[in-house]
């Protein structure tokens, strides 16, 4: 926890020593930096507004996974990945301007529905994608186990990045077990 403290000439704010951004901000201005490195398609959705504004853009990165900005923005055990909510597509990793089904760029979807169909513009089969299979990965996140399944998937480099991009909340992942098993803790948990 930083320690708090209040200017006499500013009464009834109160600052703090930031450490990642070396600088004395009050609580409200960390909580407002916090929500914008983490809105969706913020400063980390495209590495070309790195080079555009790099001091603002590595800021709100700080900002954006930073355990204190999460408290101060009054959001409980958030999810503090720096994929969060940014557009990136789960497959490739690219940042894009737009997700198809809120997961996949452009180029990735287009390959899948060639791969699915079969064949690709020119009616040859396609050869650049990797199998795609049906995947489940299992995480804990605000204290339940869940699971997230994607019925098409390169590896599970996909899932994961999926979860850290999508799950508000914080994650654990853990060991993919048998389905009987979690009904089992499902039933306990009850
Ligand atoms: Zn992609």
């Amino acid at each position: 926890m930083p320690k708090y403290y209040e200017i006499p000439e500013l009464p009834g704010r109160k600052f703090f020593r930031c450490e990642p951004l070396r600088a004395s901000i009050t609580i409200e201005e960390c909580g407002r930096r916090w929500h914008s490195g983490n809105m969706r398609g913020g400063p980390s959705a495209k590495s070309d507004d790195v080079s555009a504004s790099p001091d603002a853009s590595m800021r709100c990165l700080t900002c954006k996974g930073c355990a204190v900005g999460a408290r101060h923005a009054g959001v409980q055990s958030a999810n503090l990945s720096y994929l969060k909510g940014a557009t990136i597509c789960g497959r490739c990793h690219q940042g894009c301007t737009r997700l198809i089904g809120k997961h996949l760029c452009v180029s990735c979807y287009n390959r899948q529905r060639e791969y699915l169909l079969g064949k690709n513009a020119k009616g040859t089969k396609p050869v650049k994608l990797a199998t795609l299979q049906r995947r489940t990965i299992t995480y804990l996140s605000a204290g339940q186990l869940r699971t997230k399944t994607l019925e098409h998937s390169v590896d599970m480099d996909e899932l994961i990045v999926t979860v850290l991009r999508d799950e508000p909340h914080g994650l654990k992942f853990v060991p993919t077990l048998p389905p009987n098993f979690l009904a089992i803790r499902a039933l306990e948990g009850a």
